[in-house]
């Protein structure tokens, strides 16, 4: 199992790069933000647990989050090529679920940073738009669906996350400053943070990313 690390702050483009990357390389997508919204969709224990905390845009307590991510990791985790979106956001996050990866011989080999300024990190997230029925992303303008307020995918309604409203934005990218950031050092300690400009279009991020991806790019 191959672990890659997708960090960076609200409106980096984490999942929308996330998915252009599934259908290029076959890497398998687990976003801890699109699990805990299926969780409160199904009014499941976590769902329950975690739905103040994603309204206010505080983080959800870290030993659900890990088991989360653990119990997923070990259902099916093959030989394949795993995408982090969303996690770890914390360094005790990083601490817990580092552990239980060494216990299943694997590491984090590579972790991308997903760099772009404020103002458009804004801009990103007050436009998005999301699936309700399959989870896609779109941007009222640099991303629009065929059909206004309608997945070019699946047909489903597109709606604006409560958490992607102004004030809950600021929130959010304080606690990323706050409680994320110091995660980076412990990344580049390891030798394996790689800082990618998201500030392009997508097209030139993800080919980038493409090319660290590739077998050839790979270390042993
Ligand atoms: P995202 O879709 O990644 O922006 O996540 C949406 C929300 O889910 C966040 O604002 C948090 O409330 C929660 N969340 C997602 N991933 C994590 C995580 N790794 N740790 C704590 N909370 C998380």
């Amino acid at each position: 199992m191959r672990v890659v690390l997708l960090l960076g702050p609200p409106g980096a483009g984490k999942g929308t790069i996330a998915e252009a990357l599934v259908g290029r390389t076959g890497v398998v997508h687990l976003s801890t933000g699109d699990m805990l919204r299926e969780a409160v969709r199904q009014g499941s224990a976590v769902g329950r647990q975690a739905e103040t905390y994603m309204k206010r845009g505080e983080l959800v307590p870290d030993p659900v989050i890990v088991r989360m991510v653990e119990e997923r990791l070990q259902v099916g985790a093959g030989g394949g090529t795993y995408l982090l979106d969303g996690f770890p956001r914390t360094l005790e996050q990083a601490r817990l679920w580092e552990a239980s990866l060494g216990r299943q011989q694997a590491r984090v080999n590579l972790a991308f940073l997903l760099e772009a300024p404020h103002e458009l990190l804004v801009q990103r997230l007050t436009g998005r738009r999301t699936c309700r029925r399959c989870g896609a992303i779109y941007h009222v303008t640099n991303i629009p669906p065929k059909q206004a307020g309608i997945c070019d995918l699946c047909g489903g309604e597109l709606y604006q996350r409560p958490d992607d409203l102004e004030e809950t934005i600021r929130k959010r990218l304080e606690v990323y400053r706050r409680e994320t950031e110091p995660l980076l050092r412990h990344y580049e300690r390891q030798g394996v943070l790689v800082r990618i400009d998201s500030s392009r279009p997508l097209e030139d991020t993800v080919a980038e990313l493409v090319r660290y991806l590739e077998p050839a790019a790979r270390e042993s």
